[in-house]
């Protein structure tokens, strides 16, 4: 599932495309045809994103909503590559200039809604590490709750934007018990996990790669500090997908577990810190 840098990248590259610009919409699928009739010919206004939530504004006050849920992609291209605009595969909304086409398919959620509707949207949803420098409405909900440490991270409406990828990674980097439950979990160490998810986030966004092992992490900043090209080996991580292999800190085993719907990765030796 994409987690949030995704859609950040997303709404930036459909900024950065078609903000200010008259576009045409449509769903050669068919299915989001009369939510594309409502758009276009519209000016797109702004593309932003919350967690995992993509919002186009139309003029008109018309927005564009979208989930990509498990499945759904966003791609945007350059016609140059588009060539004679084929469609492929399910398209189920198309926003086409002459410069520029993007093409959603398998979303969860496509759908016009209004201001007001949009507004309860992100009142659902928790402070986004990519979105919001304040994240104390997350740790109200944390340290009042039973519930694991991993098993917050995942709720959207305590912190938006955070997968299994990023939960994952990040309990370790802090060697952080990811069974802790929120009302024991210090308030350090939740400010260490939140000011983490604010430093790798954007270097998600910057490569599309979920970036959390130090020296990966190191070589992404300071490329991106010189302005260069970042050049990734084969996607690594600390225990993500690791389970039975060596921690590569300590060299025990890394353990799985199910824990609210996804498998957690840990290394129950390193992580300790509550
Ligand atoms: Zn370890």
């Amino acid at each position: 599932m994409p987690e949030g840098h995704t859609l950040h990248r997303i709404a930036a590259g459909l900024h950065a495309a078609f903000a200010g610009r008259a576009v045409a919409v449509s769903s050669p699928q068919g299915r989001f045809a009369s939510g594309a009739g409502l758009l276009d010919g519209l000016e797109v206004v702004e593309a932003r994103a919350h967690g995992k939530h993509l919002f186009v504004e139309f003029s008109g006050e018309r927005i564009l909503h979208v989930h990509l849920g498990l499945i759904g992609t966003f791609t945007i291209d350059a016609v140059a590559y588009v060539g004679e605009r084929p469609v492929t595969g399910q398209v189920r909304c198309r926003i086409a200039t002459e410069e520029h086409v993007a093409d959603l398919r398998g979303p969860m959620t496509c759908a016009v809604i209004t201001p007001d509707e949009e507004k309860a949207v992100h009142a659902k949803l928790g402070p986004d590490p990519l979105r919001d420098t304040d994240a104390e409405a997350a740790w109200e909900r944390i340290h009042r709750s039973g519930k694991s440490i991993a098993a917050l991270l995942m709720e959207q409406h305590v912190l938006a934007g955070v997968g299994n990828v990023y939960r994952c990674e990040v309990l370790f980097r802090h060697r952080i018990n990811p069974m802790t439950p929120g009302r024991r979990l210090g308030r350090a160490s939740w400010e260490l996990v939140w000011a983490d998810l604010r430093r790798l986030l954007p270097l998600g966004v910057a490569t599309s790669r979920i970036v959390t092992v130090a020296d990966e992490v190191e070589q992404v900043e300071s490329a991106l500090a010189k302005g260069e090209d970042v050049h990734l080996a084969e996607r690594t991580s600390y225990v993500y997908k690791r389970n039975g292999q060596e921690c590569r800190v300590c060299g025990s085993r890394v353990r799985a577990k199910d824990v609210a719907g996804r498998t957690l990765y840990w290394c129950g030796n390193c992580q300790r810190r509550s």
